[in-house]
């Protein structure tokens, strides 16, 4: 269990982002080099509790076996914490790096001191095992004969695909976009995932064990260059979609029409993959250079979109939160092991700040128009303050203020998945146009079809992605064979 007194000895102690001053002149991962000595004792403060809540529901939606890879690290056995890690996590390297760890916020330490830096242990193993070598193609050794199509090459579709492979049938990856990844490629910027480096060395070690991967491959009615999901149906002995909740939610007030009011992921998408093309050079994504920028809507994208913009040389960025400033600590009706839902300051935060003097959030404040200029393009942002009122946020009169923006980036969330797809099968769908499948069987109405991911619960985690992945895989191996050895 780590060491008997860790806990009391050591203070939590996170690895610390590279300076902003420096990372913001480039797009490259904001990690610093891993600490082992830090490491070591952050896994000695593991206290290996009879109860887990870390690897529990609360916690890790995978249930990665936390406190024995914390004290394999605090006992310099790398190599058997890899192990360890990999028996529940298809791709750590992603977790270690973009989770928000609700394992920390269940961490029993967390009662009384602050969480073991259980994030950081993770990505400090698998970055070894990949510095050492020790992680290595693994094809199956035996084929079964049957054949999977996964639609959609997000988490949730990768981790279908690595688990379908093990277990010896032959699947394929479709994937609309040019690079494989779904949003760990084209979603989350580079600065917090690496895309060569990360996402495509995970993708070509499926490759070398017999994923096949189709890329521009948009899967469809079969209309318009589409492929057709009707053919794959027929081709396949099942398909699983993993097609992510890709609709982003709008904001219609007057003046959405203009120039330069942007959804965020045409935003982010453009950036990384002008980024990748050719270093920007081909100046083929939406610039926020010498731009008053505003984003509307905070979380994960809204974080991204504000990282992105300070590192084009915006000339200044806020960031509009429709919802009060949550609370420094845990509100009484947010107990542990609940998520923490507190203020936190991401990186992006970090870095306004830097720039800035201030941290660019602007909470409880509603968007009720855009201004233009005579051409057209957007030149403003008219807001209101707002307050909840029996359940609902109501305007406070004469609050109303006029934000300069000439590049309005909207991150309101996702409404559910496109039915391009799905349509043609004639699929139910749930109460919010996701695909109907139930958690933890996966399979949809449609006979040898099963859907997982954001797709079919909304947008979410990569970590539940990749749980969802996992376990539709078992669904549909079981499916398949009669029975299952899969997780
Ligand atoms: C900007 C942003 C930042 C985020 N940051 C984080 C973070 O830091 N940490 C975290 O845990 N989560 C984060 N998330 C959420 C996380 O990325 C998602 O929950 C996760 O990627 C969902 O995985 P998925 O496999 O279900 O779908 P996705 O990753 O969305 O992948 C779906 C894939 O399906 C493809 N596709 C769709 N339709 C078709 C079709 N008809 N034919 C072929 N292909 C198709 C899409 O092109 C896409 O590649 C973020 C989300 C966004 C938008
Ligand atoms: S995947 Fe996320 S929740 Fe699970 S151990 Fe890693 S950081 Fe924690």
């Amino acid at each position: 269990m780590g060491k008997v007194t860790g806990f009391m000895e050591f203070p939590r102690n996170q690895a610390p982002y590279r300076d902003p001053a420096v990372r913001l002149l480039d797009f490259n991962e904001i990690y610093t080099d891993h600490d082992n000595e830090r490491l070591a004792n952050q896994g000695a403060r593991c206290m290996d509790c009879g109860v887990p809540f870390c690897q529990s529901e609360e916690g890790c939606p995978i249930h990665n076996l936390i406190p024995e890879w914390n004290d394999l690290v605090y006992r310099d056995q790398w190599r058997e914490a890899l192990d360890r890690l990999h028996k529940t996590n298809n791709f750590p390297e992603f977790t270690g790096r973009v989770c928000p760890a609700p394992c920390e916020g269940a961490c029993v330490l967390g009662i009384t001191d602050p969480a073991v830096t259980i994030k950081n242990i993770e990505m400090a193993i698998i970055d070894r095992g990949f510095a050492e070598g020790w992680v290595v193609p693994n094809p199956p050794e035996k084929r079964t004969g049957e054949k999977v199509a996964v639609v959609g090459s997000g988490p949730a579709g990768l981790a279908a695909a690595d688990q379908l492979n093990k277990a010896g049938h032959q699947v394929t990856v479709y994937e609309r976009a040019d690079r494989i990844g779904g949003l760990l490629m084209y979603g989350i910027p580079n600065m917090k995932l690496a895309k060569h480096e990360v996402v495509d060395r995970r993708v070509q070690l499926l490759r070398d064990e017999g994923v096949e991967f189709v890329t521009n491959a948009n899967v469809a009615d079969g209309s318009n260059g589409s492929l057709s999901i009707h053919a794959l149906r027929d081709d396949n002995d099942a398909v699983l979609l993993t097609t992510g909740a890709t609709v982003p939610r709008d904001l219609p007030i007057p003046g959405r029409e203009f120039n330069g009011v942007h959804f965020a992921m045409d935003f982010l998408t453009a950036n990384t993959k002008s980024l990748l093309d050719s270093e920007h050079a081909d100046g083929a994504y939406i610039s926020a250079k010498d731009k008053h920028v505003i984003v509307i809507g905070g979380g994960d994208t809204g974080t991204d979109c504000i990282g992105t913009s300070l590192r084009h040389g915006c000339k200044s960025l806020v960031n509009f939160e429709l919802f009060p400033q949550p609370p420094a600590d845990r509100a009484p009706n947010n107990p542990w092991p609940t998520w923490p839902r507190i203020f936190r300051v991401d990186y992006g935060h970090q870095e306004a700040s830097h720039v800035q003097g201030e941290d660019p959030r602007v909470y409880s404040i509603s968007s009720l128009n855009f201004t233009s200029d005579d051409n057209g393009n957007v030149n403003g942002v008219r807001t209101v303050e707002v307050e909840m009122k029996d359940g609902q946020f109501v305007n406070i009169e004469g609050t109303e203020k006029d934000w300069p923006a000439d590049l309005v980036l909207l991150a309101m969330g996702f409404l559910g998945p496109e039915h391009d797809v799905s349509d043609p099968l004639n699929m139910e769908y749930d109460e919010r146009s996701n695909y109907r499948a139930q958690y933890g069987k996966y399979a949809t109405s449609v006979d040898n079809v099963f859907a997982a991911g954001d797709c079919r619960r909304g947008q979410s985690l990569v970590v539940r992605a990749i749980n969802e992945g996992r376990e539709a895989a078992r669904e549909i191996d079981r499916h398949l064979m009669g029975s299952t050895q899969l997780p």
